[in-house]
C-alpha cells in the first residue's frame, strides 16, 4: 500500500471490497448451502453415474429458472452446445454465424460437427453478437433456397446463428431471433455465462431454439463440470436427451443403439451440488449485483476507466466485471500493476480470428470486436460472504 502508483487507487478499493484476502481471484466458486449434505447423500445412494434423482431434480430446476419447457443435463457446457448445434441440424459442411469476441468453446463445438464458423462482430454497448452486422451480413452474402439459407460467396447452407451473453450481459436477442427467423436460422444462444440474467425480462437462452448453458468452476454457480441444454421443443428435446445417452433404446435387459450417441449426461453426483448451487442462484446475482452497483459508482470518480454496465432492457448477472482502459498500452499497465498487487485482472479472450484454427474463416467487419480487445480487462467478481 503506501506508496502511491497510477492505478493504487482502484487496487486499494478492490481490495477493500475483498478483505483479509492475500490473492483476490476473478470468480472463486462459493459452497455454502446444501452441497456437502446432497453430494453426501448421491454417494450413500449409491447412485453417483449417469442416473439418479438429483440429474432429474437439476432438469426440473432449470426449467423452472429459465421457464423452458424442458432442459437437458450435460457434463459441460461445450458438450451442451455441441448437442445442441447436432439436433439443431448442423452437419458437416454448413456454416454457423457466430461472433468474433467469444471463449473458444463456441467455435469449438461448431468445428467438432464439422461445420465452419463465421465471425461477426459484437455491439459496443452489450458486448455480445451485433444484430446490425447480422443483418448486414445477411443481406451481402444470404441466399434464400429450399426453405434455408445459403451463403453467395461459398455457396454453404448457414445453418445455425449462435450469439454469446459475453460476461452475462445480455446481447440484443429479441432482434437477433427475429432476424434468424427471417432468413430460416436456427437460433442457439451460448448462454454459459448468462444464468441469471434477463432481457425485456425473458430469461437468456430461450429467445431461440436452443439455449445451452455451464456450470464449470468459475461461472456464477458450479457443479465442477457441468452443462444444460433447454429448449420448448419437445422432439428437439427428446432428440437432444437420447443421444447424450449413448442413444440406448429404451428395454429392460437388451443393449440396443439407434445412433452414434455421446456420453454426455451430467452425472448425479455433479448434479447432486449443481442442485444446491442452484438453490442459491438468486442470492449470489443479488450479491453480484450489489458488488456491480458498488463497482458503478465507484468508477464514476475514476478517469480514463470505463466500468462497463447492463443496458436499459436488460438485467445482467454480472458474472464478470468488465472495464474499459483507453488503449492497449493503458491496459498492459492496468493488468501489470494489479496482477503484481494480488488482485486478478485479465485480459478478453484473442480473438477468434487471430486463432491459427480458424484462419481461413470468413468474416464480417470487426472493428468494434478488435477495439475492444486492446481495452477490455476483467476484474474480481467473486459472491461476496
Ligand atoms: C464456459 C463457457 C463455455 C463452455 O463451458 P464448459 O462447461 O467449460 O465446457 C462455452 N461458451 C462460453 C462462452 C463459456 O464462457
Amino acid at each position: 500500500m503506501g506508496q502511491t502508483t497510477k492505478y493504487s487507487h482502484i487496487l486499494n478499493h478492490i481490495k477493500s471490497l475483498f478483505p483479509n484476502q492475500d490473492f483476490i481471484p476473478l470468480h472463486e466458486p462459493r459452497f455454502v448451502g446444501n452441497e456437502k449434505r446432497y453430494v453426501a447423500d448421491a454417494i450413500d445412494s449409491t447412485f453417483v453415474s449417469s442416473v439418479g434423482a438429483y440429474v432429474n431434480r437439476f432438469e426440473e430446476m432449470m426449467q423452472d429458472i429459465t421457464g423452458a419447457k424442458y432442459a437437458i443435463a450435460t457434463v459441460n457446457g461445450t458438450a451442451a452446445l455441441h448437442m445442441a448445434l447436432i439436433v439443431a441440424g448442423v452437419t458437416q459442411g454448413d456454416e454457423v454465424l457466430s461472433q468474433d469476441l467469444t471463449f473458444i468453446a463456441t467455435a469449438n463445438a461448431i468445428s467438432y460437427i464439422g461445420a465452419k464458423p463465421v465471425f461477426l462482430d459484437v455491439d459496443r454497448k452489450t458486448l455480445g453478437l451485433s444484430a446490425e452486422k447480422l443483418e448486414a451480413f445477411l443481406k451481402e452474402f444470404g441466399q434464400k433456397a429450399e426453405g434455408a439459407t445459403f451463403n453467395k460467396k461459398t455457396g454453404n447452407r448457414i445453418a445455425a446463428c449462435v450469439p454469446m451473453h459475453s460476461f452475462g450481459f445480455p446481447c440484443e436477442v429479441d432482434r437477433i431471433a427475429a432476424i434468424c427467423q427471417e432468413w430460416n436460422i436456427p437460433l442457439v444462444e451460448d448462454a454459459a455465462e448468462s444464468l441469471g440474467s434477463y432481457y425485456k425480462g425473458k430469461h437468456t437462452g430461450g429467445f431461440g431454439l436452443l439455449g445451452t448453458f455451464s456450470f464449470n468452476g468459475n461461472k456464477t454457480v458450479t457443479c465442477g463440470g457441468g452443462g444444460a441444454i433447454v429448449t420448448n421443443d419437445e422432439r428437439i428435446a427428446k432428440l437432444a436427451k437420447h443421444l447424450t445417452t449413448q442413444a440406448k433404446t429404451p428395454h429392460a435387459w437388451e443393449f440396443n443403439h439407434d445412433y452414434i450417441g455421446y456420453n454426455y449426461r451430467m452425472p448425479n453426483l455433479n448434479a447432486a451440488l449443481a442442485c444446491a448451487q442452484l438453490e442459491q442462484l438468486n442470492a449470489f446475482v443479488e450479491n453480484k449485483r450489489e458488488l456491480a452497483e458498488n463497482y458503478t459508482k465507484f468508477f464514476k470518480g475514476v478517469e480514463g476507466v470505463e466500468y462497463i454496465i447492463e443496458e436499459p432492457d436488460a438485467k445482467a448477472n454480472y458474472w464478470l466485471n468488465a472495464v474499459l482502459l483507453n488503449d492497449r498500452k493503458e491496459r498492459d499497465a492496468f493488468l501489470t500493476e494489479l496482477n503484481a498487487n494480488g488482485v486478478m485482472s485479465r485480459p478478453v479472450w484473442t480473438l477468434m480470428h487471430k486463432l491459427p484454427m480458424f484462419q481461413d474463416c470468413q468474416l464480417g467487419d470487426l472493428s468494434i470486436s478488435n477495439w475492444l480487445e486492446e481495452r477490455l480487462v476483467n476484474i474480481p467478481s467473486s459472491v461476496r460472504i
